[in-house]
């Protein structure tokens, strides 16, 4: 198969949304955020689920252009053994964290399926929910971590615009766009219960990015209507490589994306990492954003070593521990969650072709 599936094509339900993304919408920011706000308190109340990630392994065969773990880097390559992970794991609970999420380079020697399925299994005996962001697999593989207790997977397509897809990942299993773009079906076809989706912001052109993810989610939504689904939004951040993003995203762009994804979609979680600034964070909570990341390492044994921006797969901007995160989130009226709500789902995310809720 080499062609664009039917569902990335114009759909007769996304005018509405697509004003919404305009910088010449007839809704100011101002009404976008107020409707976005309302609906946020309405789905979700005033609560903020909370995670952090923890990188397993630096290895990868594959030279994104924007990544810091790209095999031509200098970065110093590390896998967490199994008894390190045990100590990274108690690490992050005495930080109060519960919900992780794992993550890998493409599939490499040093961390396999066999190591990342032993890895969900030990961080899955810690953790109140294991998700994983790593490479993309089989649905016979998807279906052995989902026994081990890996409830959700993120992976973002990075980008929808072929070409520049073809031109950021200039080798690796990754330069396959189309079985990327296969694998949140193949997961959840294995059992995996929920799935993020997210572009890259910087890479290619923001807002057909926008509306190709919003086309990819309502696919999801419909074939999948059990599945929970998140979108995060990612902004290209200093990394190793030093790769300049053609296509910079201000906050103003960034705000008006997150508000037009909650009122089009407003039982799907919107995430925010650590990639943005405490600001900017502080300012999204309670107005759409209902997960976040807190006390973020993005280095391979993070949590028990201090955190090395220069051997790290982006910096952070938010350095603030949980606790200085919750309290700012408590200063807000809104109260962090740490635990997970997977008990909600009573079986796997059930593809129904007709995609209407029984
Ligand atoms: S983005 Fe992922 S696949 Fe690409 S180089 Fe970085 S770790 Fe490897």
């Amino acid at each position: 198969m080499n062609t664009l599936p039917e569902w990335l094509n114009p759909g007769p339900d996304e005018t509405r949304f697509k004003e919404m993304l305009s910088p010449d919408s007839r809704w100011s920011i101002e009404q976008l955020a107020a409707e976005s706000k309302a609906m946020t308190l309405r789905r979700f109340g005033r609560t903020m689920t909370l995670y952090a990630p923890l990188y397993l392994s630096n290895h990868c065969p594959s030279g994104c252009a924007y990544c810091g773990f790209a095999s031509d880097r200098t970065t110093p390559r590390r896998r967490l053994e199994h008894d390190e992970l045990h100590k990274e794991l108690e690490a992050m609970k005495q930080l109060g964290i519960s919900d992780i999420l794992l993550l890998t380079g493409e599939r490499t020697k040093a961390a396999d399926f066999d190591y990342l399925l032993r890895s969900v299994e030990i961080a899955a005996s810690h953790m109140q929910r294991v998700s994983i962001e790593v490479f993309p697999m089989s649905i016979a593989e998807y279906r052995d971590l989902a026994i081990a207790g890996c409830t959700g997977i993120t992976i973002y397509q990075e980008t929808y615009d072929r070409k520049r897809y073809a031109e950021l990942h200039r080798w690796g299993p990754k330069k396959d766009f189309l079985a990327r773009l296969d694998t949140p079906s193949r997961a959840l076809e294995g059992g995996i219960k929920t799935i993020g989706l997210g572009v890259l912001l910087g890479l290619a052109d923001p807002m057909e990015d926008a509306l190709m993810l919003y086309r990819h989610l309502r696919h999801l939504g419909k074939t999948w209507w059990r599945a929970g689904l998140s979108v995060s939004f990612p902004r290209m951040r200093p990394q190793t490589g030093g790769y300049q993003p053609p296509f910079a995203v201000s906050d103003h762009q960034l705000a008006r994306m997150i508000f037009a994804f909650r009122i089009a979609l407003p039982d799907v979680e919107l995430v925010l990492s650590t990639r943005e600034s405490p600001a900017f964070r502080d300012g999204m909570a309670g107005l759409a954003i209902t997960r976040m990341s807190i006390a973020s390492r993005t280095t391979v044994g993070g949590y028990n070593e201090p955190q090395n921006n220069d051997t790290g797969q982006f910096d952070v901007n938010d350095d603030r521990t949980a606790e200085a995160f919750c309290e700012a989130l408590k200063q807000k009226q809104i109260e962090p969650v740490f635990k997970n709500w997977e008990h909600a789902y009573n079986g796997p995310a059930t593809a129904d072709p007709a995609g209407t809720p029984s």
